[in-house]
């Protein structure tokens, strides 16, 4: 593991903003840290990064121990949401400024600048001032800067928030693919989830100070570990009582439950025809999603939501229907498994 932390804790007066976290990273890994506001996203990055001081825990980088090692020596470059540029420096200075106070020689800053200047696309830019540029170049200079110095590791803390969707979307692929091609070790903090899916080769989830899970974005999807995970990536309904379902009545009947659209078929009542056993419920709601509807149907006090094509028959709020559930998945202390119907 390139990076390693282990039972990091940070608490702030009472309270566990760091809950005991622990997770290793390969070398050359993009990983996406996501989790809703307050989860404590930050404060693992300024833990690693060495501007704030855990209780207790450690941190390793590339094997060794660094939690005395102060923020300038670690070797890693951040680019924070709100890390301004120097405004009274040119794109060129800005970039130029971590090689200047590691004084190395002006024919090797210069080299480095137009390196990344190259890098970042930012060329023909490089004498203007940062109020001359857009969001997403300034959000380059930022990135160019940081990589000025060659860090081992880099630190992106929703470096993308403040720019309009569409720029966005560019600079995430940008994004992923520049730091593929430098191949360096990168955490990249967001609370969107489709952002994290996109962008990372593997996705930690924190909530409430502790990692609740760690995976690519295919397993945390396919085997979320809590029902929290459950609901950040993809989209799911909660079931409080699996055991009630038809199909299902052999499960705990306190186990908790969710399912994901995918995993439910509505029909028209009458419709679906099926040695499985369906529910009857009702329509509340219709979305039109593009290449589907989305419907939201209520079976007795539980409701659950499916695609239908466009091909069928509409439904609409009020109808009665047909729900076979094929699938849900059940969790059980930190351990989930997929129950199929029957
Ligand atoms: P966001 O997405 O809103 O940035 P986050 O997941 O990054 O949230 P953190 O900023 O790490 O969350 O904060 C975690 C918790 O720790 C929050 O409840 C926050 O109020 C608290 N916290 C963070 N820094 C401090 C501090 N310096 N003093 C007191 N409390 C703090």
């Amino acid at each position: 593991m390139y990076l390693e932390v282990k039972q990091l804790v940070k608490t702030f007066g009472g309270y566990t903003a760091s809950d005991r976290v622990s997770f290793g990273i390969e070398k050359g890994r993009l990983i996406g840290l996501l989790g809703p506001s307050g989860g404590g996203k930050t404060t693992i990055l300024r833990m690693l990064a060495g501007l704030e001081t855990p209780d207790s825990g450690e941190i390793y980088i590339d094997g060794k121990l660094v939690n005395n090692v102060p923020a300038q020596r670690r070797g890693i470059g951040f680019v924070f949401q709100s890390y301004a540029l120097f405004r009274h420096m040119t794109v060129y200075d800005n970039i130029a400024f971590g090689l200047t106070i590691q004084k190395r020689s002006k024919r090797e800053i210069q080299a480095r600048v137009s390196e990344l200047i190259e890098l970042t696309g930012l060329n023909g830019l490089e004498k203007r001032y940062p109020n001359q540029l857009s969001g997403g170049q300034r959000q380059r200079v930022a990135f160019a800067r940081a990589l000025a110095p060659e860090p081992h590791l880099l630190l992106l803390d929703e470096p993308f928030a403040a720019i309009d969707a569409k720029v966005r979307k560019e600079l995430r692929s940008w994004l992923r693919a520049t730091i593929e091609r430098i191949g360096i070790t990168t955490i990249f903090v967001t609370h969107d989830q489709d952002e994290a899916v996109e962008v990372a080769d593997e996705i930690m989830i924190v909530n409430g100070g502790r990692l609740e899970q760690k995976g690519t974005p295919i397993d945390i999807y396919k085997n979320p570990l809590t029902p929290f995970v459950a609901g950040f990536i993809g989209e799911s309904s909660r079931l409080d009582h699996p055991a009630s379902l038809k199909g299902f009545e052999d499960e705990l009947p306190d186990a908790k439950a969710i399912i994901r659209p995918e995993f439910v078929e509505i029909g028209a009542y009458g419709e679906i025809s099926t040695p499985l056993a369906a529910e009857v419920g009702f329509v509340r709601d219709v979305f039109f999603r593009g290449n589907s509807w989305q419907i939201e149907a209520q079976i007795g006090s539980q409701s659950v939501s499916a695609y239908r094509s466009l091909e069928k028959t509409p439904l609409k709020a009020g109808d009665k229907v047909q729900v076979l559930i094929h699938r849900l998945i059940l969790f059980n202390d930190k351990q989930s498994r997929i129950v199929e119907n029957g």
